[in-house]
Order: structure tokens, then sequence, then C-alpha cells
């Protein structure tokens, strides 16, 4: 157990605080699968909490994006969602609480006074303080509007970051905050801390943008005498030429990668990997993500997308995948593929019999389905070109003999098949690539496929042997 994590009379309640854009951005993904890993790890919980105080973008089709994609994900969270717009009420109650202990105050410039001590402060090199906070409230002008301020302490503010490591920013370099907005309603950083406290989370990991905020909300812990929870901000994910990832670089949502085709447990072990390390090991199930998680494994460098990598990792999960979940899972990305057979049946079938050897030779569903579409291409094939090359009169010729013998095969079997194959090129005296070539053409249309018995047994006897048939004379 490494020293960032409490003891276990303390669980671990971690959270993922996505404010709902419209989509589950991949870096997002990224910092709720290390906050899921985490509780996961020491037996806690994980928690989401949707930052929607934003009125014009939080929209229930943005915040269900969010929940889609981590369902998707698998990132399944305890009790229900929490709105943060609902619990204003008690973010307000804080801020009272704060002004009560000194620790806030009301302050009344008008914003033209605010930019005006804010242009001062910055030509004397440090953050603004409003006079009010040393003012008499006596003074205050009637029926002026006020906002609530944090008394920013005059300390400077250390943070141990679990990545970071020791964090310091001088007292100047924050301002007196505003909690409360002249309309009443609660800020950010005040409502962070508030519903942070009140859902008991102990471990905050998200991205080093918030590292400020962190320095901010920690004054605000010590002010309220709340202890703080661990921090953990983790350098956001660059794209493969090192900037900043953005849509430049392409796919930036879950739900984009999960349109491409890779499964949720390999983007999540992608993810995983990209800026967590534990020694040179690559592929994780869940179970040994879940064993292995730690906070000191974060590495404080920037994770750059490496979709070489992600194809890889992506691959390998397939690889290992049920049979019957991906002959399902590939069927939407087997829409754009032409003059395919309509019988959803008989897809599934001879997706299920080859998907054995099929889900070795594909990094995507998208791959797989490329891969699968020989077996699902209505017959007859009108070969042309370079794939009609291998039939050449002779070639047909041979075909129509191949075809009788197979006609009379006993058992429809990979063996039985393979011993034919090798017994009639011995009785052509010619080598097997004679028949082969054909064969292949005849059978998928000239696509790359696996071992030429094999795929006869995933068409079945009389697909096959109708392929086989279509091509025996030239008119076909
Ligand atoms: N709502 C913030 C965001 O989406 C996250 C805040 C936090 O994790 O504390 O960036």
């Amino acid at each position: 157990m490494n020293s960032h994590v409490q003891n276990t009379d303390n669980p671990i309640r971690t959270r993922f605080a996505p404010s709902p854009t419209g989509f589950l951005h991949i870096g997002g993904a990224r910092t709720a699968l290390f906050n899921w890993l985490l509780a996961k790890r020491h037996g806690g919980q994980f928690f989401l909490r949707i930052e929607d105080t934003d009125r014009a973008r939080s929209t229930q089709a943005a915040v269900d994006a969010i929940l889609d994609g981590l369902s998707w994900l698998g990132l399944d969270w305890d009790g229900d969602a929490i709105s943060q717009f609902d619990r204003a009420d008690r973010h307000v109650e804080v801020a009272h609480e704060l002004l009560a202990k000194g620790q806030a105050f009301k302050c009344y410039c008008s914003p033209d006074e605010v930019q005006e001590l804010r242009d001062q402060a910055f030509a004397e090199g440090r953050a603004l303080r409003s006079p009010w906070r040393d003012r008499d409230p006596a003074d205050a002008p009637a029926d002026t509007p006020f906002t609530v301020r944090f008394r920013a302490p005059d300390s400077d503010v250390t943070l141990k970051d679990a990545v970071q490591g020791e964090v310091r920013w001088a007292a100047k370099e924050f301002d007196d905050l505003i909690l409360l907005r002249s309309d009443g309603t609660p800020t950010y950083n005040l409502a962070v801390v508030v519903d942070d406290h009140d859902m008991g989370i102990t471990h905050i990991v998200r991205g080093d943008d918030h590292l400020v905020n962190g320095g901010r909300q920690s004054q605000i812990y010590d002010a309220l005498g709340w202890e703080r929870p661990v921090f953990a901000h983790i350098p956001l994910i660059h794209g493969d030429d090192g900037k900043k990832l953005s849509k430049r670089h392409g796919a930036l949502g879950a739900e984009d990668y999960r349109a491409m085709g890779y499964l949720p447990e390999g983007l999540r072990n992608y993810l995983l990997r990209l800026g967590w390390s534990h020694g040179d090991q690559e592929i994780f199930t869940d179970a040994e993500a879940i064993a292995a998680f730690d906070l000191s494994g974060l590495n404080k460098a920037p994770a750059r997308m490496d979709m070489g990598k992600l194809n890889h990792i992506n691959g390998h999960h397939l690889a290992q995948a049920d049979d019957t979940r991906l002959a399902e899972l590939v069927v939407p990305f087997l829409d754009g593929l032409e003059n395919r057979i309509a019988d959803a049946e008989i897809t599934q079938q001879r997706l299920l019999a080859a998907m054995p050897v099929l889900k070795t030779r594909a990094a995507t569903l998208a791959e797989l389905a490329q891969q699968s579409y020989f077996l699902l291409k209505n017959r007859p094939f009108h070969l042309e070109g370079k794939a009609a090359k291998p039939l050449n009169d002779e070639a047909r010729q041979r075909l129509y003999r191949l075809f009788t013998r197979l006609a009379d095969l006993n058992g429809w079997t990979e063996k039985a098949l393979t011993e034919e194959l090798k017994n009639f090129a011995e009785a052509e005296e010619i080598g097997f690539g004679k028949v082969g070539q054909p064969l292949r053409a005849a059978l998928t249309g000239g696509a790359p496929a696996p071992d030429l018995a094999q795929v006869m047994t995933f068409l079945g006897r009389e697909e096959a042997l109708d392929r086989i048939k279509d091509q025996m004379s030239a008119d076909a």
C-alpha cells in the first residue's frame, strides 16, 4: 500500500466530476478509469458528480452522453449520479458559514472598481485583494449588490500532490476568490470543495489543468477546518506530435473510439497505460489492473496518444474476447459492406464458425468486419481483373474435378478437407498452389482469408460447393 492511501477505517472514496460538454472526452475517460481503479483496488467506492452549474451547456443530452460513455467503458459508479447544480443551497450555506467565521466577507466593489483593483494588483505582481476584507461591514452602502469573497490567507499554500510532489504558491498569488456572485449563486471552487467534502471523497485524481484549483481548494478546506483529500494531478493527454490533444488530432470522445471498433476493455487497457505504468507490463486484465493500480505508478510526463499501440492492445483483447459476443458486436460494422447476405441467422452461423480464427487477425471490430466480409458476400461472385486471374480454362476444369470429389466427401471437417485437397493435388500431379489459387478465388472472391479447408468449414458444405460451382464454367 502506498503512502498516499489513508488507513482502512477511512475507506477510499473517489469520484469523477465531469462538466457535461456533450461527450465523454478521452482524457475524462482516463480520469474516470484511474479513480474507478483506485476505489476498486482498496475496496472503496467510486462516485459520479455532474458539474452542471453552467445551465446553458448542461442539457440532458450532454449528461446522457457522459453516462453512456462511462457505461460503455464499464466504469460503473456507486449510487446515483449527483448533480452539482442541485446542491447550490448547500454551497450557499457553506459560504455563509465562512462569512460567520470571518473567513469570507461581503465585497461591495462595483465591477468597474474591481477592474481597477485588478489592474493595480497586476501591476504590482500580485493577485487582487478587496478593500472590503478589512472594512467594517457597517460601512456597507445600502441597497448595493455585493459578492461574497473568500478571505485569501496571508500564508503560502502548499499542496502535497501524489503526482506533482510538493507544490507551493505564495500567498499573493491567490486573490480573494468570489464564493457567491452578486446574484447569490455559488462559484466553481466553492461548489467542488463542498461537494467533495460532503461526498466523503478521500482521493481526487484529475487533470493537471486543475492544479491551481487544487491550491485554491486547499485554502478553502483549511479555512473550513475540513481534512483535505489526497490530490493527484495527472498530465493531460497529448497528441502524437506532443501537443495537447485537440480536434486536430482526430478522435476526442470515447464514443468515437467505440465507433471505430475498439472494445471497451481494449480502450480501458490502453488508457490505463497512457499515464500509468507498472514495470513493462502492457496488457492487463481488469483483475490485474485492479490488483496493480496505485498512485505511485502515475507518470509525471505527459502521455502521447499512439494509435499503433492502441491497435496492438485492442487486438490482444479482441483475440481473447468471447466469440458469441464478437459475432454480435461486429454486426453494425458490417453495415457498409455491399451486397451482403440478408439472412441474420446464416450471418451469425458463419461468423461464429469463423470467429476463433478471424478474431486473431483483426485489431478492431471494423477490421473484423472486413475480415469477415468474404463469408457474408452474396454469391455468385463476378470476378474481374486480378481476382479473376487464377481462373483460366484449365483452372475452371480443375475446379470441376475438385467439385465432384468434394461433393462425395464424407464428413465436412477441416481435417477431412485438408486431406482431400492434398490428395487432389497429388492426383492432379500439381503443386498445392495450382489448386489453392483458383479455389481461393472461387471461395472468397480473392479476399485474403485463412486456410482454405477452414474457409470451407466456415461456409458449410452447401455454400462452399455452390461457390465452387459458380466458377466452374467461364460464364460465371
Ligand atoms: N468539472 C471539472 C472538469 O470537467 C473537473 C473538476 C474536478 O475534477 O475537480 O474539468
